[in-house]
Parts: C-alpha cells; sequence; structure tokens
C-alpha cells in the first residue's frame, strides 16, 4: 500500500490561505522528564509551512499582504547571515512574484553560509554593507547610507518588527486562542525584537504570556511592546518577561544549553533551533525548577520556528 503525505504549504497570498494553514498546526503533548508536574505542550508553528515558517511568516505575510494591495512589486529587507527573516522573505518573495533585496551585515564571505545561498537561489539580491553602516539600520535614512534604490519598494525591517509584523502576530495570537486545545494557564515564547510577544498577547488575551529574552535588552522590551500596542490603539498588555536565559547573549550556544537542547529533541522528538526555542525551553524547564511554575498547571511553548539556523551551529 502506497501512501503519501500531504505537504501543506502556503499557495495563495491572501488571509484565507493562512488562516487554513495556521488552524492545522499541530500541538503536541510533551512526554519528557524535563517538565515535572507540569503539563507541556508545544505548537509546531515551525510547520506551518516548509519554506515560510513560524513566527517570522505571521510578520511577513502581513507585510506582504499590504504591499500587494499598494502595487508594489520590491521588497527591502535587512539581516544576518543566518538570519530566519532573510530566508523567508526571500522565499516568500520567490513563490508570490515579489522582487527582494537583502541588505546584509559585513562584508561577502568567499563562502556564503545556507541561508544566504537559499536566499540567492530563491533570488534575493543581496547586498552587504560593512557592520559600522548596518548599526544605522533604523535610522531614517538607512536605504540611502547604503546605496539601494528604494522607489516604489517596501522596506520591511530586521525581523519584520513594524505594525503590518504585530498585526501578523495578533493574528497567530487569534489562532492560537480559537485552536487551543483545552484550558491554559500560560503561553511561553522566544522574544527577539518583541513584536511577536506584543502580537500574540494582543490576539490571545485570556491566558498569560511569559516572553523569554534571547539577548540582553532589559528594559527597552517593555517600551518597545507599549509602543506597538499605543500605535495600534491599545492600552499596555499583561505580557511579562522571564528573564535571565539570554545564555551569554544573542546567537551564542553554550555547551549546558546544547546539552539540554540535544535531551529535549532526544526525548520529545521535537527539533528546536539553538538561538530561540531551545533557550526558550531550557528557561522553562529552569524555572520549573526553582519552583516558578505553579504544580498542575499547563504551559503552551510556542515553536516559532527558525530551523533553517540550525545549519550555522555545530551539534
Ligand atoms: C525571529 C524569531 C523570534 C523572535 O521574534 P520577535 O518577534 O523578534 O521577538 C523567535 N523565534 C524564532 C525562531 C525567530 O526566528
Amino acid at each position: 500500500m502506497e501512501t503519501s503525505l500531504p505537504i501543506r504549504y502556503l499557495d495563495r497570498l491572501d488571509l484565507d490561505a493562512l488562516r487554513g494553514l495556521a488552524g492545522a498546526v499541530p500541538y503536541q503533548l510533551l512526554a519528557t522528564d524535563l517538565f515535572p508536574r507540569i503539563e507541556v505542550w508545544i505548537r509546531r508553528d515551525d510547520l506551518l509551512d516548509p519554506l515560510i515558517s513560524g513566527n517570522k511568516a505571521y510578520k511577513l505575510l502581513f507585510n506582504l499582504m499590504d504591499a500587494r494591495e499598494r502595487g508594489i512589486e520590491k521588497i527591502i529587507t535587512c539581516g544576518g547571515a543566518w538570519s530566519n527573516h532573510i530566508h523567508a522573505v526571500a522565499a516568500a518573495g520567490r513563490r508570490f512574484g515579489f522582487q527582494t533585496v537583502g541588505i546584509i551585515r559585513g562584508e561577502r564571505p568567499r563562502n556564503l553560509s545556507a541561508t544566504l545561498r537559499d536566499a540567492e537561489r530563491f533570488g534575493m539580491e543581496l547586498k552587504f554593507v560593512s557592520r559600522d553602516l548596518y548599526r544605522r539600520r533604523a535610522q531614517e535614512n538607512f536605504l540611502q547610507l547604503v546605496d539601494i534604490r528604494y522607489q516604489d519598494a517596501l522596506f520591511v525591517p530586521e525581523g519584520g518588527a513594524n505594525l503590518a509584523g504585530v498585526r501578523g502576530a495578533k493574528f497567530l495570537g487569534q489562532t492560537i486562542a480559537a485552536t487551543l486545545p483545552g484550558k491554559f494557564d500560560q503561553v511561553w515564547l522566544a522574544c527577539g525584537t518583541a513584536t511577536t510577544l506584543a502580537g500574540v498577547q494582543w490576539g490571545l488575551n485570556t491566558a498569560k504570556v511569559t516572553g523569554v529574552p534571547v539577548l540582553k535588552a532589559g528594559a527597552s522590551f517593555f517600551s518597545q511592546i507599549d509602543t506597538w500596542l499605543a500605535a495600534l490603539g491599545e492600552g499596555p498588555g499583561s505580557a511579562s518577561l522571564c528573564e535571565g536565559y539570554e545564555c551569554g547573549g544573542y546567537a551564542k550556544f553554550p555547551d549546558y544549553l546544547r546539552q539540554f537542547m540535544l535531551n529535549f529533541e532526544h526525548q520529545s522528538g521535537v527539533p528546536l533551533d539553538p538561538v530561540y526555542t531551545a533557550k526558550l525551553a531550557f528557561a522553562l524547564h529552569s524555572e520549573i525548577r526553582k519552583g516558578k511554575v505553579a504544580a498542575g498547571s499547563r504551559v503552551l511553548l510556542l515553536h516559532s520556528g527558525g530551523l533553517q539556523g540550525r545549519r550555522g551551529m555545530a551539534l
């Protein structure tokens, strides 16, 4: 007997197509000894689409729907050599017919990262800029500084961190609210820019949302979240941060984290990425061991994707 697994992917750039896919993302109960006395589930947004995966998909697709509506055909964005966002933009540009330009931090290396090789293969034009210039990416005149033609283009900030991105994350929060298997006490997710945290918390409304920062950003996270929500006409939200699990800083992968990640994967069968979701799971594990999570709680982890970035780490 022949069986074939249907591969789901986003075949149209519209809200209904995204709703269909997002609504079908599986939830999985984690059967491990890593979260004693707590019932932990994981929502597998890494499985949303083979190439446009995780939280980046939601943030990006809302940007692309805006661009399409405005008749814009060119997307400019920026990121590092292993950026999940760059990868998603390149793939989505290819699939939905946008020209894409990626401004990449640093000199062009002799050997491109697997992420950037994919991006070029998907048709993205890569523009390498010095780290000094790259630091000015939030400046109004950044595109002039890096000498890119930006007329008739949409500039999407690094990571998809803009209002359209927050609306996309809100859509993810609403989807979670509509599809959660039962009642949950807490939803945990990894934070880079906190765009996803702001949006999910807004869309989810009920369960308490905890964000685990993967870099040391301190209070700027909260002011960022409040800025997003204020711009969208919402009051400050009720999300909280669980700090102290940056594990040395952004993209740092100390041995204890590697050991934890491999153990988690071995026990659960769920692959994580070293930059975001490994720190997320490690934070929950550690907080439970410190007695910070009430016994009997039901907790949902958001798998925000990023598995393509694993190729950058020796595991
Ligand atoms: C970018 C990213 C995040 C962080 O999302 P923010 O909205 O920037 O906080 C979390 N997980 C993964 C896998 C990512 O790629």
